[in-house]
Order: structure tokens, then sequence, then C-alpha cells
């Protein structure tokens, strides 16, 4: 085992991670010792593929407001959102997309040379900032562009997977992460850990997320002893491609695009007259679910029945310009033309809006962990997240991460040399030596297209049972499976292995806080409990570890702003 020692490690080069180096390295005039470590090339976090944009408040000349905004993702979040955490982000938001102006970012403009903002589902103003199609592979170039003007002392761990985080003395001491490129066990020891690893979305078999985005950070937080918050809440995005779930993004209804059902009709007018097929995506969702479920969707491959997107009437100069993405990926994908025709689509897993829990500040519980992004919840988005606000949140959080950490690393000493590491490379090793007869790949996939049955836009207490049950069958099976690779270097085969270990504790920490909860809001919509049941429910469900399984418990929801009210849209 080869050991590494640094100030400060952040692990995931999303725009969490980037976002909070960039603030560190600032902060300490380039004088810290970071380590970004990342089990992709660095650039290849999930963050590349966001689309539509980053929602800030940067008219208030125009109409727009703090108030509006924060009301608008409040209500959005079926009042689960804790609002002083609200008020905090709306406030900070407008200086993140001003910071990425003066680095360099290129802003879509509008014709008097203004940052151009367009329309998004839930916003009551138009409030997404962007860069056509490409928002956040835009904004990660450019942070890491300027990150490498202003650090000295960045080491990259490219191609890092990590297995464990291990904590000694009730504080954060180290990482293990196995060295892809040179198949080599190391350890990284830090004073403090910033986490940023994404979200979940691969638990599910049709989603809008990568491959690589299987839920690490969660899993092994929960496992280190950190609590999982508000995890049954799980996004599913209206217009997910068929067949593959590639995202086509919001934007695309932003810029006018409109959802048809079988029969030619613009059905949003029956669920949500005011805001039409720009209400909020849980509403979305259910709109179109209901739609194919009545008979007016249209026959899709493998029971993926689909509406239509239609973005025809935009014309083809506006494609172009503002949806250039979305038009390259369906003619290569599907080899459809949305200029000539409508794509086909329907509610696809996109996000997490749980996970490991934070005060205000992203600080975690363990004095000297922090977490930033789609794996925290500092519960801004609540029960269902309003487009455009999470690279928002990766934005303002990585910030306050990469401060908070930066100063605490000033003044720390490293905890002591972890015991545990030596533990943790006997169970890889077992694993590879394992002769075991299960077959980690099926057991994958038979936990996400179990996710895709049970816990999907609509939910049953009997289905959410069942669910569990099989995640626990799973589980049981994951005990017993063996790998085909055997060696270290570049061992893909060990790695898809540990992810899905991680996975099936996500999966089971959802799918009870999701059957635990008799109500529907939000993204947890149950067709046995229909109303949202504020006397019992307006709380964040606490999930921790036992050897059992997990622990449920119950916190406050921050209602300073505003009292909960029917939300109709
Ligand atoms: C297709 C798509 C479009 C989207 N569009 C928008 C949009 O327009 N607007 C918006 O606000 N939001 C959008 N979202 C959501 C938003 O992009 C994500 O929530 C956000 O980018 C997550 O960023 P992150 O920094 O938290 O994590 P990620 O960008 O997912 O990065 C995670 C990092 O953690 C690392 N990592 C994970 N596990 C390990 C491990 N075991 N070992 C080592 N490293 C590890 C990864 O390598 C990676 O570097 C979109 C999401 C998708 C999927």
């Amino acid at each position: 085992m080869e050991v590494y020692n640094h100030d400060l490690i952040i692990l995931g080069t999303g725009l969490a991670g980037l976002r909070a180096a960039l603030e560190a390295s600032q902060q300490s005039k380039g004088e810290l010792d970071i380590a970004l470590v990342s089990k992709l090339q660095l650039m290849r976090a999930h963050s590349v593929a966001a689309e539509g944009g980053t929602a800030a408040v940067m008219r208030q000349d125009m109409g727009d407001s703090y108030e509006l905004h924060a009301w608008d993702t409040v209500k959005g979040s079926d009042f689960l959102a804790d609002q002083d955490v609200v008020d905090f982000f709306v406030h900070e938001m407008p200086k993140e997309i001003l910071h990425l102006d003066h680095w360099g970012i290129p802003w879509s403009r509008t014709e008097d040379g203004h940052i151009a903002q367009r329309p998004f589902g839930g916003h009551s103003y138009p409030r997404a900032v962007f860069a056509a199609d490409k928002t956040g592979h835009l904004e990660m170039q450019t942070l890491y562009d300027t990150l490498m003007k202003h650090t000295k002392k960045i080491n990259r761990y490219d191609e890092g997977f990590v297995t464990s985080i291990l904590i000694e003395n009730g504080r954060f001491a180290g990482l293990t992460m196995i060295d892809m490129i040179n198949g080599r066990f190391v350890l990284i020891r830090g004073k403090a850990l910033i986490l940023a690893t994404g979200g979940a979305g691969q638990i599910f078999g049709f989603t809008t997320y990568s491959e690589t985005v299987t839920g690490d950070g969660l899993a092994m937080a929960y496992r280190a002893g950190l609590t999982l918050k508000d995890m049954e809440f799980i996004q599913f995005h209206p217009t997910g491609l068929i067949p593959s779930g590639i995202l086509m993004t919001e934007a695309c209804r932003g810029e006018g695009g409109t959802l048809l059902n079988s029969n030619g009709e613009r059905f949003m007018g029956n669920y949500a007259p005011s805001k039409m097929e720009l209400a909020p995506r849980d509403m979305v969702s259910r709109s179109e679910m209901t739609e194919i479920e009545a008979g007016r969707g249209f026959p899709g491959p493998d029971g993926l029945d689909y509406i239509h997107l239609d973005l025809r009437h935009l014309g083809r100069a506006k494609l172009l310009e503002r949806l250039p993405l979305i038009r390259e990926v369906t003619i290569k994908h599907i080899g459809l033309d949305p200029i000539d025709k409508p794509i086909p689509i329907r509610p696809v897993a996109h996000y997490t809006m749980g996970g490991v829990h934070t005060d205000i500040k992203g600080h975690t519980p363990i004095e000297n962990i922090w977490a930033a992004g789609e794996v925290a919840c500092v519960s801004l988005h609540g029960a269902n997240r309003l487009g455009a606000n999470s690279t928002a949140e990766c934005l303002v959080w990585g910030r306050v991460a990469g401060e908070e950490a930066a100063r605490y690393c000033a003044n720390a000493s490293a905890a002591e040399m972890p015991k545990t590491a030596e533990q943790e490379w006997a169970k890889i090793e077992a694993l590879i030596q394992s002769k075991g007869t299960e077959d980690h790949y099926q057991i994958r996939k038979e936990l996400r297209k179990n996710l895709d049955a049970t816990m999907g836009v609509f939910r049953t207490g009997e289905q959410m049972e069942a669910g569990l049950k099989k995640i626990r069958e799973l589980k049981e099976r994951y005990k017993s499976i063996s790998l085909k690779d055997k060696s270290l270097r570049y061992n893909t085969d060990l790695e898809r292995a540990v992810e899905t270990g991680f996975m099936i504790d996500v999966a089971e920490v959802a799918t009870l806080g999701a059957l635990t909860r008799t109500e529907s809001r939000g993204g947890h919509a149950r067709r046995d409990y229909k109303v949202r049941d504020d006397e019992n429910w307006l709380k964040h469900t606490m999930a921790t570890y036992t050897e059992a399984g997990p622990k449920l418990s119950y916190s406050k929801v921050d209602i300073s702003m505003w009292k909960p009210v029917e939300r109709k849209y």
C-alpha cells in the first residue's frame, strides 16, 4: 500500500469539486496542498452533460427578485426545502454567474449584450442563465482553466477509484483508492475531505445519468457513519429520449417546445393550466404517465410507451442557435431531425434530491468532512428540485465548502494514521480471489430493473415492499460474487463489482424511506397515499447505517418564511 499526504482532499471533480478546489486554492493564495480525486479523467464528470442552464436572479430591474426565486424553489420542493437554506442560496447565486463571466465563460447573450436567460420549469421568471445547450460543459471548462491559473499545489488523481472513507477517533483520516492506471492500492491522507461525488442515477435502468454515476460517495459516507437524508425523493425528468433515456433538456420546453399525446393534444392544459409544459418536473412527469396509462401515448419498445416533444414550430434558425446539441443527439441516436419530426420521450430517472446530510455551510457532523453538489443534501430541493437549481447548488456550496475547509486546514493537523486501511484492502483482495458463483453484472441488471418497476413516477406500498425484498435478496447474493479479471491494472471488472455494492446500499435506503413515508410529496407520489400529509410528514427522513440495514429517524424542516399551502400551477 502506498501512502500520500495532502492538506485538503476533494473527492469528485464535477462542478462542485472544481468550484471547491478553486475557492480553497484562492483562499490560501495557491499554497494549500490539494488532492483532486476522480474515478474518471478529470473533465469527464457527469457535470459536463448539464445542458439547459443555471438559475440565478440577474434582472431585478426587469421584475425578478430574490424573494420570487426563493418562493419558486420552496413551492417546487413541495415545502420540504429548508427555507433558510433557500434564502442563502438565492442571494449567493448571482455572484457565481458573475464570477464565471469574469473568468471567461461564453454565456449566451441578448442582442443588447446582457447575459441571456431562458424560462425553466417551475420558475416564474426566465431565470436560467445558459451557454447554448452545453452549459455544464462550458462551466466545467471555465472552472478548470481558472483553477490551473491560480493554483500551485493541485495534485490530480485521475482514474483513482475510491473504495472507502476512513474515520479514526471520530475524524476523517483518509481514503482508500485503487490507482486504476498502475494497478496499485493507495491510501490518501488529508486534514479534511470535501465529498463531491455526485448522484446515483444509475440505480435505475432508464436514466439520463452516465454509466459512472453509481452513488459511490453516498454509500461510502453512509458506511462511514454519516447520515443520508431524504433519499426517497428521486426526480423523474419529463423528457428522456426513447429508447436510451438520453436527456432532452428542459430548455426544449423553455424555448417553446410542447408536449403532445397520441391524439395530437397539448394535454398539459388539463393538469397545470397556468404553467403548461413549464410546470415543475414532478407534475409534468405524472401528467405524461397519466396520459400514457389512459392509452393516449404511443406504443414504444420494451414497454417504453411515449409522448411527443414537439419542437417543429420553433423553426430551424432557433433550433440551431439554442438547441444544437439536442438536434445532434436525436439525429445521431435515432435518425430523427427535430426540425421535421416530434421527438419520442417519456419520464426518466434523473436526480437524487436526497444525499449526505449537511448543515447550511455544507458541513457534515464529522468535524473535518464537508459535502457539496448532488451527493449532499443541504435541503435546498426538498421533495422536488427545480430545473437549473442543481448546477447552481454545485457552484454555491462548492464555493462555501472550499472556503470553510481551507480555513479549517490552515489550523488543523492530520488525523492519526487510519488503522482500518489494511482491512479495506483485505476485503478487496478477498473479492479478487473469490470463487463465488454469483455474477455481479447480473445483480446490477436485476437491481436497476427492480427500481424501474417499484420506485417509479407512481409508487405503491405493495410494490415497494416487493422491491425492498428483492434488494435484500440481491444484497445476500452479492456476498457470493466473483470476478473474471483477477489482475489489478485497469481492472474495470473489480470497479463495476464494488460500484454495484454501493448501488445496493443506496437503493435500500431510498426504497425503505419511500415505503415508510405514507404520503405523496413532490417526486414521491403514492397511489395508496395520494395527498401530502403535513401533520405527520413535514419532516426529513434521516437514514443511518447498521449491520441489519438502514435505521430511520426524522428531523425538522425550516419553514421560517412561508407556511405550506396547496401546490397549484
Ligand atoms: C444529462 C444531464 C443534464 C443536466 N442538466 C442540468 C442543467 O441544465 N441544469 C442543472 O442545474 N442541472 C442539470 N443536471 C444536473 C446536474 O448536472 C448535476 O446534478 C451536477 O452536475 C452534479 O455535479 P457534481 O459536481 O455534484 O457531481 P458530478 O459532476 O457527477 O461529479 C462526480 C465526481 O465524483 C467522482 N467520483 C464518484 N465516485 C467516485 C469514486 N468512487 N472514486 C473516485 N471518484 C469518484 C467522479 O469521477 C466525478 O468526478 C443535469 C444532469 C444530467 C445527467
